[in-house]
């Protein structure tokens, strides 16, 4: 084993997208990972939030489609439900999204599912080996090879020596831990939590249950009563409904508490199809949502030959959906430094674009959540923006499709918050508050909703741009 090997420590959706990038250009890679692999699809205790609801955001499935070229067929063949987000129902702040315009693609699928494809696809990469049963307990420095490197250490297997190592172990990182042994400084790390809690359960219904309703969103309003959910179809003809609420608004764990903690919520959209849809198996709880940021790129000293990624360096609230698809961006940067032929220093550099890669997903998580505590927002900018951004929503809400879609394109991470600063959104904006505001977008054609208008209807609220041919 020489020092050329890169190690990577955690076989999560960071840590495999990593050794997809190494191992396509040819390096030798070695992932260590504590929980056993080469299950199929199944949940497994190194990753305990598995079993609740997974978003690939648009920006993420594009991404992993350019590291791992295909991966959306394979995801589809093994029975991903593709869908448009222009096509869920979506309650948010302020009302019903625009329903039934294209907007975004999503492929629906289980987080075991996609990890599951995701490490058969690494697998097959010559020059990656994926090593279960190490659970990592620390790093040493070591002085042999060139240029020195790392023994990574683990708890019942053999140390693995390595020019460089990757920490992509997820939120539960101990790597702080491991450099103060070597004198290096704690990160920075800031913590907003917002108490969010999830309780999952599967359903069994075929993924044209809603008929046109492709899935349904309900997102937690700040103040009063916290509490949402989703229902979305995935593989197996089935369904997950998730309950989600912050501080004393968490869903229960016992059924009869889940099912009237959905006929609480604002809209009665997710209790009727947990009543019209049949329940399989427990539900599952998890309470682990912080937003937590480690600052790496601000040690200083940080040694050569590491790295640390996706949840490891910084992790989200799930509610937003954006941990996959920021781990994605990170290992496509990982490839771009690779490929541009490492200059010395380039880890401290990469450090501080992964850490640009979270910025805005940051910014969203972090800025929703500080309204849940009541605390104040981290800037004045922030607070600024935050408050246009509900005036946005707010035309949205009145059925402006180009205010939708702003807000899409930030929240599928494939825009820049400037697009919602668009002249023709502030001259709505100027001309509902002066003269009024359409009437808000209807509740789409649920079960026991009121009928949708026509398409067409959508079409005559003004400022909205054409639609897509
Ligand atoms: C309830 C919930 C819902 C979520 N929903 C979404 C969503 O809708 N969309 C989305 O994009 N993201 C979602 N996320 C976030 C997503 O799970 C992560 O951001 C994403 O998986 C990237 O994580 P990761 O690979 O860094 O860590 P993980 O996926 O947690 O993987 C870490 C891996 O490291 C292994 N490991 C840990 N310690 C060691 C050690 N010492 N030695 C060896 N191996 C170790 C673990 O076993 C695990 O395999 C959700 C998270 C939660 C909690």
């Amino acid at each position: 084993m020489s020092s050329e090997h890169t190690v990577v420590i955690g076989a999560g959706m960071a840590g495999l997208l990593t050794a997809a990038v190494i191992g396509a250009i040819g390096r030798p890679v070695i992932v260590l990972e504590q929980d056993q692999h080469g299950g199929g699809p199944v949940p497994r205790g190194g990753v305990p939030q598995g079993r609740q609801p997974h978003v690939l955001l648009h920006r993420g499935l594009r991404v992993i489609e350019e590291l791992l070229p295909g991966l959306r067929a394979q995801l589809v063949a093994a029975g991903g439900v593709p869908l448009d987000t222009g096509d869920l129902a979506w309650l948010g702040e302020r009302g019903w999204a625009p329903f039934g315009t294209p907007a975004f693609e999503l492929v629906s699928a289980t987080r075991p599912l996609v990890e599951h494809l995701v490490r058969r696809r690494v697998a097959e990469l010559p020059g990656v080996e994926l090593r279960g049963n190490a659970r990592v307990r620390g790093l040493s420095r070591t002085t042999t090879g060139p240029g020195g490197g790392w023994l990574v250490e683990c708890f019942d297997a053999p140390p693995v020596r390595a020019g460089l190592v990757v920490d992509a172990s997820g939120r539960s990182s101990r790597l702080p831990d491991w450099l103060a042994r070597w004198g290096i400084e704690e990160p920075a790390t800031t913590v907003v939590d917002a108490g969010f809690g999830y309780a999952g359960q599967m359903y069994a219904a075929p993924s044209d249950h809603l008929g046109r309703v492709a899935g349904i969103v309900m997102l937690p309003v700040p103040g009063g009563a916290p509490a949402g959910g989703v229902a979305l179809p995935v593989e197996g003809g089935r369904w997950l409904v998730a309950a989600v609420g912050a501080g004393d608004h968490r869903p229960p764990r016992d059924q009869a508490g889940f099912d009237a903690f959905l006929a609480r919520l604002r809209d009665p959209a997710l209790a009727d199809f947990t009543r019209s849809a049949r329940a399989l198996g427990d539900i599952t709880v998890h309470r682990r949502t912080h937003n937590v940021r480690r600052r790496y790129d601000r040690v200083p000293h940080w040694p050569g030959g590491l790295l640390a990624v996706g949840d490891a360096l910084c992790a989200f609230n799930p509610v937003y959906g954006q941990g996959i698809t920021v781990a994605a961006t990170q290992a496509l940067l990982l490839r771009q430094t690779l490929t541009a032929g490492a200059r010395p220093g380039w880890e401290r550099r990469l450090m501080r674009r992964l850490h640009r890669a979270a910025d805005l997903p940051w910014a969203i998580a972090t800025g929703e959540d500080l309204r849940h505590t009541g605390d104040n927002p981290a800037s004045g900018v922030d607070a600024l923006f935050g408050r246009w951004s509900g005036e946005v929503d707010r035309l949205a809400a009145h059925g402006n499709l180009r205010a939708q879609r702003a807000m899409d394109r930030v929240y599928h991470l494939v825009g820049s918050p400037a697009g919602l600063l668009h002249p023709a959104l502030l001259t709505a904006a100027v001309r509902g508050r002066l003269l009024g505001l359409p009437a808000p977008s209807p509740r789409p054609p649920l079960a026991t909703g009121s009928a949708w208008p026509d398409r067409a209807d959508a079409e005559k609220v003004p400022g909205n741009p054409p639609p897509p041919p």
